[in-house]
């Protein structure tokens, strides 16, 4: 049986050794158009690659999929991240966890992750084809699969597209000519651009813990927020993003961000906070110090905006001060225009469009003897390892669907 899997990255790696592993028998080879192999991996997480997260139930790990959840929810029971550990570990590469959870080799350097691919493809006999353009590729009667580049043909029986995602039509439009169903791509985990927000001022303060929400969409982001020279950043806006991407597309990156800064959205429970202070610090300045883990300056900031004095003490504040500051902090706001990608992980949400894909197998449910997986699939997480586990997961199922004569109602 002859395989052939478009794209070298993640994917394309992980789906052409686990089909030497399901049968060793299958002639496997990589074709990626470019000269370098696992270019994202390399510069993934800082460069230290952040292969997958502590979270190992499946149900748990899926929720972490603003698209995708559902049917990955399902893989992880057969392949997730406790597999994905069991992998490397089992080849020599030592994994840490960080106390957020995420997971990283020991060595800190992406490095060790490529050179376990690259060593166990040699093991194994995986082909690798470098700088090789596919620019046709047509169905024979048999249903196999003829690829053309400009010097050659060749011929598959079966083929597993790994090509990754980019939020341009372009990348993926071939696939729809096909007659592969395709969802159209835009970007995902990006920062928000804040140009008329004063708060870009306050360029590099932390808020611990923040919740974030659109006005008129339902989901929200938490966790630390962090504020950058174009307007915010942090975990709290790129799960937002995340969750987002879809409907801030279509918003073309102008909409409010309502920021509720301790992470209450509760004005009792806020307005709580503040009369149990203002019992404690009676005779000192509002603005005098932090707020229950907010830095004095965002603080401050926050008072000057609501429109309260910041020379006041606690006990000159009034009841219309109060409700000023309990809305200050419960629903801020502030006018996004436009996104920045973040620097250390973004992906692409869109792809094959999951419905018309057997999720047993990965096989396409309209071309048969063609698979997917990893980001090219209309499959996206936020942060934390999470983007790699999909494209484990997704090349586990590929390469056993390929490589095995699977019949998924067994
Ligand atoms: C800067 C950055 C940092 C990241 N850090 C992390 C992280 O730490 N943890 C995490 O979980 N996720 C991270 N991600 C996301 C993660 O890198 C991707 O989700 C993952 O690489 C997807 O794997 P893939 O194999 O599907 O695609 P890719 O890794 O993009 O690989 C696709 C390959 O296919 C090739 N190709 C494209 N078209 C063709 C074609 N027609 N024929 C042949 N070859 C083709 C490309 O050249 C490429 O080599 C990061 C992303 C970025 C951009």
């Amino acid at each position: 049986m002859k395989i052939a899997i478009l794209g070298g990255g993640a994917a394309g790696f992980y789906t052409a050794i686990h089909c030497k592993l399901f049968n060793p028998e299958a002639e496997v080879t990589i074709i990626e158009k470019s000269q370098k192999l696992l270019s994202k991996v390399k510069v993934s997480g800082g460069g230290r690659c952040n292969v997958t997260n502590v979270e190992s139930d499946p149900l748990k790990l899926s929720k972490h999929y603003p698209r995708g959840e559902r049917l990955l929810s399902k893989a992880f029971r057969e392949h997730g991240s406790k597999e994905t550990r069991e992998f490397f570990e089992s080849r020599g590469v030592d994994l840490v966890v960080q106390e957020d959870g995420c997971i990283f080799p020991k060595s800190q350097s992406s490095q060790t992750i490529i050179d376990c691919f690259l060593n166990e493809c040699k093991r194994l006999n995986v082909r690798i084809n470098t700088g090789l353009n596919i620019n046709g590729m047509k169905q024979n009667t048999d249903h196999s699969w003829c690829l053309s580049s400009k010097e050659e043909q060749l011929d598959f029986d079966k083929v597993i597209v790994c090509i990754g995602g980019l939020p341009k039509w372009e990348h993926m439009q071939w696939l729809q000519d096909l007659g592969q169903p395709m969802i159209t791509p835009c970007p995902s985990l990006f920062t928000f651009n804040m140009p008329n927000e004063s708060i870009r001022e306050l360029m590099g303060t932390v808020a611990p813990q923040v919740l974030t929400r659109i006005p008129g969409l339902k989901y929200h982001g938490h966790g630390p927020l962090l504020i950058t020279h174009w307007g915010m950043s942090g975990p709290a806006i790129l799960m937002l993003s995340a969750k987002g991407a879809r409907d801030l597309f279509d918003k073309n990156y102008r909409f409010i961000c309502n920021v509720s800064w301790l992470g209450i959205t509760n004005e009792d429970e806020i307005k709580n906070k503040i009369l149990a202070l203002q019992k404690e610090l009676f005779k000192r300045k509002i603005g005098g110090a932090s707020f229950y883990g907010l830095s004095t300056r965002l603080w401050r900031y926050l008072i000057e905006k609501s429109g309260v004095d910041v020379e006041k003490t606690w006990e000159q504040l009034s009841n219309k001060d109060l409700n000023r500051l309990v809305v200050i902090l419960t629903q801020d706001a502030y006018q996004v225009e436009g996104k920045t990608t973040f620097k250390e992980e973004f992906v692409t949400a869109g792809g094959v469009d999951l419905q018309h894909i057997n999720f047993k197998t990965m096989e396409s449910k309209t071309l048969p003897n063609l698979f997917f997986a990893g980001e090219v699939l209309d499959i996206d997480g936020i942060t934390g390892g999470f983007n790699f586990q999909a494209a484990w997961t997704t090349g586990w199922l590929a390469a056993r669907g390929a490589a095995v004569n699977f019949s998924p109602n067994v």
